[in-house]
């Protein structure tokens, strides 16, 4: 699932194949870009904020930027010129040519073409990943959240991207778990520091790992919570529970030993190994 780190690494990974080279082709397969057109244009720089994959492209004397969000099902995918491509066509959303490389994004859940300035991102709290993360503005942006909504739960403030851009569905879990926080826990009941530190922490080790890691844990110990349902818990033994989210992308993972629910919590929380 594409969270923070995903995007960061794949901007890593088309950054080479396409800044500085001249655009020989785009395609953008959604009808409010269908008629934009921006062969001739260069690609100045790959980049991401948040889940949003950002492409600045410039000509002579204009600049704007390609931005996409995955969603749950989105991919970028490289191709040689003229090979057959690994996804369906009618998926394709954009298609971006250079001369050594076609980059095509498929089933994206989002596609703009802005200006330069990142308008289509201001509604985004600090990148967690990115140049100009300030964690004592994501934790500000908690506390005046709780004022706006005194019942947020961990689990809903984790996710909000106003607050601070780059978690997604399995972090979430993961953070909630390493906070020793039942998912629907006030994040008014929460150590917001901690919270910011850990989403920070985890998203940064693994923003270039090839597969995501939360423990710290050798072998294939991934998660702690995450797809775990049934099976013990890495701290406790007890049986993992799930929950079923809203969206197919909301599923909710925890320990009902370690995550305790409001008012039934007997032990101090699990410090993080
Ligand atoms: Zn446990």
């Amino acid at each position: 699932m594409p969270e923070g780190d995903s995007l960061f690494a794949l901007a890593a990974r088309l950054r080479p194949i396409l800044a500085g080279k001249t655009l020989r082709r785009t395609d953008f397969r959604v009808p409010r870009l269908a008629t934009v057109d921006l062969s001739g244009w260069r690609v100045d720089d790959v980049r991401s904020v948040g889940k949003h994959l950002l492409i600045d492209v410039s000509d002579d004397d204009r600049r704007c930027t390609i931005r996409s969000h995955l969603g749950m099902d989105g991919s970028w995918r490289v191709f040689a010129p003229g090979q057959r491509w690994s996804k369906p066509g009618h998926t394709a959303r954009a298609v971006i040519g250079v001369d050594d490389a076609e980059v095509v994004g498929f089933a994206l859940r989002e596609l703009h073409v802005d200006g330069r300035d990142d308008d289509g991102l201001a509604h985004l709290g600090p990148d967690l990943l990115g140049p100009g993360w300030d964690a004592e503005r994501a934790v500000a942006n908690l506390a005046a959240a709780v004022e706006r909504d005194p019942g947020l739960t961990v689990s809903a403030a984790l996710l909000d991207q106003r607050i601070m851009a780059g978690v997604g569905n399995i972090y979430r879990n993961e953070i909630c778990f390493l906070l020793g926080a039942h998912p629907s826990t006030p994040i008014a009941d929460v150590d917001t520091q901690k919270a910011v530190a850990l989403a920070r922490e985890l998203l940064w080790d693994n923003r270039l790992r090839p597969i995501r890691n939360t423990t710290g844990l050798p072998g294939r110990a991934n998660h702690w919570v995450y797809g775990r349902e049934n099976r013990p818990c890495r701290r406790c033994g007890t049986a993992i529970a799930r929950m079923a989210g809203q969206d197919r992308d909301r599923v909710t993972y925890y320990c009902p030993t370690c995550q305790p629910a409001i008012g039934s919590r007997t032990d101090p929380a699990p410090g993080r190994k």
